[in-house]
Formats: C-alpha cells, structure tokens, sequence
C-alpha cells in the first residue's frame, strides 16, 4: 500500500471513530472543527552526506522531518517520533491527534503530537542516524521544550535516539532530561518505560478477556510485530500463563501450535535480524498470521493491517489494538457485527505515554522511582480506566472505542471551553 493510501485510511478511519463520539457528545459543528484542527504543523529539510562507511554510499540526500502538534488544552504536547520509509504528513497528523484522545483517556496533563523522519534506517550507518536526529532537533528546537512539546520512541526510534535528542537539546538549554522520555537510565530514564506499552497491552488483554470469559491461562495469542511493543507484549502474557502461538516481524512471521519460547525467540532476532527460521516453528506470512485460529489476536506493527481484506476471515474472541490504527473503520464494524471485542488503540497501548508521563515527573522532581512503583502506578490506572471506559460502554450499549472516544473527547472539550480558545 502507497505512503499516501495508508495515510487516507488511517485518516478517514479516524475521522469515522471520531465522528461517533460527536454525535454522542451532541457537538456543534464549531467544536467539532477546533477538535479536528491541529494547532501547529511544521515540517523541515535535513539535508545530510553520511560521511562513514558501512551502507551509505556519501551522496546528499534530504529528509523531511515532521512535528505535529495536535492539541494542548490540557497540557504540553506529548508523543513518539518514528522513523520509517512511509512518514508523511497526513499519516503524522492522524497519529498526532490520537495522541490528544490518549493522554486525555488515561486523563494526564498532556495534549498531542507526533513527530517523524521519511527514512529507511537500515541505510544509514549509527553515525549517520545520530547526525540525522540531532539535525532534526536543531531544526525543531524552536517548538520543543519541557512545558511544549516533549517526544518519546515510536516505531524505529529508541532509547539511542531519545539520548541524542537530549544532548542536542541540552546544548542551548543546559542538562535537560524532561525533553523526551523513553530515554536510557543512566539518562534519566524511567525504570518500566521500555517494557511499559507491551506490558499495558498485556495487563489490559488479560482484563478484556476476563470479561468475555476467556481463561488466560492457555489461551492461545498471535502477535504482528516483533519490536519494543510487540516482544514485551509476547513476554508479559507468557508470564501470565498464555500461549503465543505465532509472532511476526515485516519479513514474514512464525507458528508453533504448542507455543513459541519468547526468550529463545529474541534471542534469535538479536542474532539474525529476523523471526524467519526460528527452530522449532513452521514459516507463516503476514497474511496468513492474522487469520490464524486463536483466542486472542495483536496487531502490534503499523496501522491499516485488519481492513476489509480479512476482517471476515479473523478467527480471535479477542483483538487487542497494541499498534495505532490497526483496524480500519470497515474492518472494525465487520468486527463487531461478528461479536469480536476489540481493545482499542487509545486504550490497549496507553501504558506507553502513561509511563512517559511518569519519566517526565521523576525528571521534574529530580527523584527517581523505584520499577515497583512504577509498575504498581501503571496497573492502578490502567485498572481504572479499562473499568471507566468498559462499565460507559456497557451503559450505553457502545462499544469499547466509542466509550473511550466520548470520554477523551469530552475532556479535551472542557478544557477548551474552561480556557476559553
Ligand atoms: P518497533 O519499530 O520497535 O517494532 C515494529 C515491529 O513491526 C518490527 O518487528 C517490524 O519488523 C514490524 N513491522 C513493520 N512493518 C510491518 C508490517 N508491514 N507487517 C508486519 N510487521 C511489521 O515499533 P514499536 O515501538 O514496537 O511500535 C509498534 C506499534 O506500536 C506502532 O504502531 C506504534 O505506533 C505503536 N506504539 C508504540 C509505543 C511505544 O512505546 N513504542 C507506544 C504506543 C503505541
């Protein structure tokens, strides 16, 4: 699929889950508007000759780098910045406004945004990566700040490239660790942060499933997706007692009937880059992998991978949204109209930016916590508000999406009423 189709799925999909909450809400369209409209997109070249060996070739090239800043009526801006050959603006724009609806589910005092670079960064050499980053930040320094915007990890980004984002940043501004989280310990980091979204994921599967009377223990999980969320995922719900059947990464995927050892699993990517040849599972395609028979399903890759071509064919009691925008709007209501519970996006993958808001805190106060205490914070609350968002919905006869949507919705909403925009 184009950079650009994927961006127009992801966008009117989102438009679609969005526009049920309105009505819910009862908005006028003047709301309506303001909560659809960005407050501020920028987007900047970054030309650059990687000058190492290794896989550049030394020609220039320029990227483009985006930071979209959706909304902050409730607080800085918040949200991942991905590095990936398909960024564009449009996909950035819908990722940066869902980041608004979860910091406002999960009720912290963040708005939205969302960042990217349109890069293969399997091309580059480290040091060309660093380059590329810290080029950003000069670029985007202007909109950044503790109290503006503050970035973290998405797909392609890691702990590393939090690190160069903090000693660019720190260059005009003196030791600053509370501009981004996700960053590394020794750093200022947060204990749990690198585990925090799989392990949400994990915690809130195991809640949906409870509810639809499904035994964890056993049930058998396929996962799309092998990076930080995808593997911590994987992990967590094997220390819960399920079986992960299948797992995938975007060469191609494997299957064990009897369950695949995640740790061996690892181990083996670590080694070879790739899932593919796992000893002891059979090869699997992407495709095929999410129409395997099992209880609970993950996408946990890139957006748009259930849509109309497979909703149908989905065996799972359970979807468990761990990437942002894995349904489409089609696929989602084929989904419910089968009675498949899905765990939506704004909800299932919110441990993430929970944590991070922990890291920024800890940051703040110059105190850091202990993993208990992080880990003890993040299930409180994710506890609360799968019930908030589960008891809505059971109230109202909604789904789970747009019982979290009316909630978040209805925040945003009152703060920008209460700070009169
Ligand atoms: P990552 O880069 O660490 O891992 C992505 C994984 O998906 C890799 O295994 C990659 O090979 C695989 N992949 C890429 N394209 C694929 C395709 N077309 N089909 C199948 N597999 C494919 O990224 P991540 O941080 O694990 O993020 C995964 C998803 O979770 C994204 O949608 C991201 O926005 C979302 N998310 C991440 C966080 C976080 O804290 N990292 C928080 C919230 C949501």
């Amino acid at each position: 699929m184009s950079a650009e189709s994927k961006y127009c799925q992801c966008q009117e999909t989102q438009n679609h889950f969005l526009q049920r909450a309105f009505e819910a809400l009862q908005l006028e369209a003047a709301q309506r508007e303001l909560l659809l409209t960005a407050f501020r997109e920028t987007s900047v070249s970054i030309p650059l000759k990687p000058h190492r060996t290794g896989d550049d070739d030394g020609e220039l090239r320029t990227f483009i780098g985006y930071r979209v800043q959706h909304n902050h009526a409730r607080g800085p801006f918040k949200g991942g910045l991905r590095f990936h050959p398909s960024v564009n603006l449009g996909e950035i724009r819908a990722l940066a406004q869902l980041m608004t609806w979860k910091t406002a589910l999960v009720d912290i005092p963040f708005g939205g945004a969302k960042g990217g670079i349109a890069v293969d960064t399997t091309q580059l050499s480290p040091h060309a990566l660093e380059t590329l980053t810290k080029r950003f930040v000069q670029k985007m320094e202007p909109v950044l700040g503790v109290h503006q915007d503050i970035p973290a990890p998405d797909v392609g980004t890691n702990p590393q490239v939090m690190a160069w984002i903090l000693e660019e940043y720190s260059k005009s501004h003196g030791y600053t660790p509370a501009i981004v989280t996700g960053k590394p310990l020794e750093l200022g980091g947060s204990a749990g942060r690198l585990e925090a979204t799989g392990h949400g994921v994990a915690f809130l599967a195991g809640k949906a499933a409870q509810d639809i009377e499904l035994a964890i223990k056993d049930a058998s999980v396929v996962i799309q997706g092998f990076g930080n969320v995808g593997f911590h995922t994987a992990q967590h719900l094997a220390t819960m007692g399920a079986k992960i059947i299948a797992l995938s990464d975007a060469r191609s995927g494997v299957f064990c009937e009897s369950g695949i050892n995640i740790e061996q699993a690892q181990r083996h990517v670590a080694d070879s880059g790739w899932l593919e040849d796992l000893p002891g599972t059979e090869p699997v395609s992407n495709a095929e992998l999410l129409e395997l028979a099992c209880d609970i399903l993950i996408p946990a890759a890139v957006e748009g991978t259930i849509n109309c071509d497979n909703a149908e064919a989905i065996q799972a009691r359970l979807v468990v949204e761990a990437a942002n925008i894995p349904v489409t709007h089609l696929a989602d209501t084929t989904l419910r109209e089968r009675g498949i519970t899905v765990v939506p996006d704004l909800l299932a993958n919110v441990g993430g930016v929970l944590v991070s808001y922990y890291e920024w805190v800890q940051n703040l106060q110059e105190f850091p916590w202990e993993y208990d205490t992080v880990m003890q914070r993040l299930e409180r609350r994710l506890d609360q508000v799968y019930e908030q968002v589960r008891d809505l919905a059971q109230q109202r006869s909604v789904d789970l999406r747009t019982a979290a949507y009316e909630i978040a919705i209805g925040r945003v909403n009152r703060a920008i009423a209460l700070r009169g925009f």
